[in-house]
């Protein structure tokens, strides 16, 4: 495979092989001239990269690969600490020169998770920061999720095995379509629910690639089916984002009657949304209806962030609102008398402030919850000798006391399965 040289080339490679990915061709990427913008630092780049499996060198001292401008790189400096906040994450940011707009994730050793932006694409994307961002948090996904090391682990096998090139150009062929789907969530959830980037970021940067590709679009399209799909879920994601902006105002300015219409519409576009089943729940709190309608509005809101087939789980795990989601159910089963499964779904919650709360609302100082477990598999129900009952997640403090007994082990959806998820 030749070195694409002109833009439309270069552009059609990056449509080929789909930017936010991989490259599949490690033969173009041959030779390529790196340098480090972030991440801990490698004091010998040039030995780092020595072997590295995409053939990606060290770029000359002083020398700026593909001579992307000082505001290009601080760009990419700016949203890399930024979604590597999000992630908890820093890995080793190259900037490479290989003719190609695209970034790949992968590692420089073991211990060593890096990431590289190719130039192209920076020069491309760098006067919008959030687009460089979603490209950031894809590939930081990669990483996240294991991919970038199941491919480490399998390269380094095939590299000492007596492999054919074809075997080897499989192994190194880009990440399947359901690994690019779940990056594709994830780096939504780093980019826009925790660092905070506009919504339609990742939308807006594939947008402007297929407006560049002109008529390499239907060839594109006709070859990776993928491409068109992970578009639309860019869209889908963003447009359910601009419903969550919208019902967090409404919640702010208390306009109930405004949230209630909001969320009629959301659900009907979007009814695997975990944060519209949250706010539906909220708007019937406020119309003060209580019992099974407002659990079953937020026991929906939760099978949802456990495992939205549509939206995707990944791509909404980071929500504000999740944590408030498994408060809210967990206190409307404990007032609907579901007492074992309203403690049992407590250790859901994250935040110790909102287990604080939920303790409040419902056992009070019946409620003991020790150490740091917070496994639901070790929750025990005693009575002490004055016969008052407790429930703890210490089984010492269980046992000091006169009886008990271990509640059963995991939250379930038991009264909604999830086959009846959507019939509202
Ligand atoms: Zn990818």
């Amino acid at each position: 495979m030749t070195r694409p040289a002109a833009p439309l080339r270069a552009l059609r490679h990056l449509l080929a092989g789909a930017v936010l990915t991989l490259t599949a061709s490690y033969a173009t990427a041959a030779g390529s001239p790196c340098m480090q913008v972030a991440g801990p630092p490698i004091p010998d780049l040039r030995s780092a990269l020595v072997g590295a499996q995409r053939g990606i060198v060290a770029a000359e001292p002083g020398s700026v690969p593909g001579k992307v401008s000082p505001a290009g790189i601080q760009t990419l400096r700016t949203a890399y600490a930024r979604i590597s906040q999000a992630a908890k994450l820093s890995p080793v940011l190259l900037l490479c020169d290989s003719k190609q707009l695209n970034a790949f994730a992968g590692y420089l050793r073991a211990d060593l998770p890096a990431v590289a932006f190719e130039a192209q694409l920076l020069t491309f994307l760098q006067d919008n920061e959030g687009e460089v961002a979603s490209v950031l948090g894809h590939e930081f996904a990669h990483i996240l999720l294991g991919h970038a090391l199941q491919r480490a682990r399998a390269e380094a096998i095939l590299s000492r095995s007596d492999a054919s090139p074809e075997q080897k150009q499989l192994a190194f062929s880009r990440f399947s379509r359901e690994k690019e789907s779940r990056a594709d969530e994830k780096g939504f959830s780093l980019a826009v629910s925790l660092a905070g980037y506009p919504a339609d970021s990742q939308q807006n940067a594939v947008g402007k690639l297929l407006r560049e590709s002109g008529t390499t679009h239907a060839t594109y399209l006709d070859s990776h089916p993928g491409w068109l799909e992970r578009k639309n879920k860019a869209t889908h994601l963003s447009s359910n984002q601009h419903y969550i902006a919208q019902a967090r105002q409404l919640g702010r300015t208390q306009n109930m009657r405004a949230l209630g219409e909001l969320t009629q519409t959301w659900l009907q576009a979007f009814p695997d949304s975990g944060a519209g089943w949250y706010y539906r729940g909220i708007y019937l709190i406020r119309q003060n209806k209580n019992g099974s309608g407002v659990t079953k509005a937020f026991e929906t809101a939760v099978n949802n962030y456990l495992g939205s087939t549509d939206l995707g789980a990944l791509a909404q795990e980071d929500e504000a609102e999740v944590d408030y989601a498994w408060l809210q159910l967990c206190s409307a089963l404990f007032a609907e008398g579901y007492r074992e499964e309203s403690l049992n779904c407590h250790g859901r919650i994250r935040s110790a402030a909102l287990r604080e709360d939920f303790a409040r609302r419902t056992f009070d100082s019946h409620v003991i919850v020790a150490g740091d477990r917070q496994n639901r598999s070790d929750i025990w129900l005693a009575r002490s000798a004055s016969g008052s009952k407790l429930i703890t997640n210490d089984e010492s403090i269980a046992a000091s006391n006169k009886q008990y007994a271990k509640l059963p082990p995991t939250w379930t959806a038991m009264r909604f399965p999830a086959a009846n998820m959507q019939d509202k």
